[in-house]
């Protein structure tokens, strides 16, 4: 599933530079920052972590329930998303957190 964040985002901007779909962007009315569930692939094809969580200081970034995904469905959206590069993508416990937390 997508990642979101909560309302407790203290606005700090810690998480939108280290996103690599650029999925996170600031909300003005409501002061926080938002992830795109259309650009978040929880980081699957980049990182086996979700890299806005790993930096978000009070860890506020979770699982978003409605935005259920499986790791194929987010592969296939990150090498959409960058189709330019899109065969430049591995899908190994480097890539993904499904493949960390099976192995684990
Ligand atoms: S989980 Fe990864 S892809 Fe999704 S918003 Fe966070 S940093 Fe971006
Ligand atoms: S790092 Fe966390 S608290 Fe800071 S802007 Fe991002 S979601 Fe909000």
């Amino acid at each position: 599933m997508a990642t979101k964040i909560t309302e407790e985002c203290i606005a700090c901007g810690a998480c939108e530079d280290e996103c690599p779909n650029t999925a996170i962007s600031y909300a003005e009315a409501a002061d926080l920052f938002v992830i795109d569930p259309a650009r978040c692939t929880e980081c699957v094809g980049h990182d086996n972590e979700q890299r806005c969580a790993a930096a978000c200081p009070p860890d506020v970034c979770v699982p978003d329930p409605a935005h259920v995904e499986t790791e194929a469905e987010l592969f296939d959206k990150v090498k959409t998303l960058w189709s330019e590069r899109a065969d430049e993508f591995i899908l190994d416990d480097s890539t993904s957190h499904f493949r960390l937390n099976q192995a684990g």
